[in-house]
């Protein structure tokens, strides 16, 4: 049965003393979900080694927002692969439409980080998700499709075992406009169509596939409850430890 998670992305937002006091919160309650559902939080990088402190012991695994395209060297302001899991990372985001759009993450640059990831022992959140031109020209499924192939085919269905990827209609991150069930759903099943295509039956099955965009308490239960929904990667809501924790209970 392929994994549940829950997965919060804090974006650029705390302070390192008020990123601790979020994650205590989240380290303390998260007891309360169900076992079957992991739970992730993704920092900013200054708040990383302190925040695996207070992770230890608890269910929540930690994860970092991007990570480099090259190994290391003269890359002033790069943070790498090897870097974050030495602080304690388990996981990256990788390809965050905010990433793509403010900072040209191109889907061969993916493809770097991605291995690099992979190499260093990191699991891999994989965004992929259409803007609101994209959607109302009726091109969701081709961008969705291009943006998936373009990095996975790189890959092998072994490595599928360490990538999770996440469906992020960028019309809807942060806007407080969700996609209904309907629209991530059949978006899902397209991605896992892809992964069947490429991989196989069993990979399609087991690879875990996220929705985000602005999901929160009041409309995880419907989201989640989809056949191909395994789960939220989490923006604004994560900042408040009571409502990351009760989309977590939504399951
Ligand atoms: C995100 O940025 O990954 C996200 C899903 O944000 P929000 O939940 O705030 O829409």
């Amino acid at each position: 049965m392929r994994k549940k998670i829950v997965a919060g992305n804090w974006k650029m937002n705390t302070t390192v003393p008020e990123g601790l006091e979020l994650a205590k919160a989240v380290a303390a309650k998260s007891a309360e979900t169900p076992a079957n559902v992991g739970l992730i939080v993704a920092t900013p990088f200054t708040h990383l080694a302190a925040v695996a402190e207070v992770l230890k012991g608890s269910k929540v695994e930690l994860a970092a927002q991007n990570c480099a395209d090259h190994a290391s060297g003269a890359y002033t302001g790069e943070v790498s692969a090897a870097m974050l899991k030495s602080v304690g990372c388990k996981w990256t985001i990788l390809g965050h439409s905010e990433r793509r759009q403010y900072y040209g993450e191109t889907d061969a640059k993916l493809v770097e980080k991605t291995k690099l990831a992979l190499a260093e022992g990191l699991d891999v959140i994989l965004c992929v998700g259409e803007n609101l031109d994209e959607r109302e020209a009726g091109r969701h499924f081709d961008v969705v499709t291009e943006q998936t192939e373009n990095v996975l085919l790189q890959f092998s269905a072994e490595d599928m075992k360490h990538i999770v990827i996440a469906y992020e209609p960028v019309w809807a991150i942060g806007t407080g406009k969700t996609a209904s069930s309907d629209q991530a759903e059949e978006i899902h099943a397209c991605i896992r169509g892809i992964l069947a295509k490429h991989f196989g039956a069993q990979v399609a099955e087991d690879t875990t596939i996220l929705y985000g965009g602005s999901c929160k308490p009041s409309n995880a239960k419907e989201l989640f409850a989809q056949k191909d929904i395994d789960g939220g990667l989490i923006g604004g809501a994560s900042l408040k430890a009571d409502d990351f924790i009760a989309i977590a209970q939504s399951y």
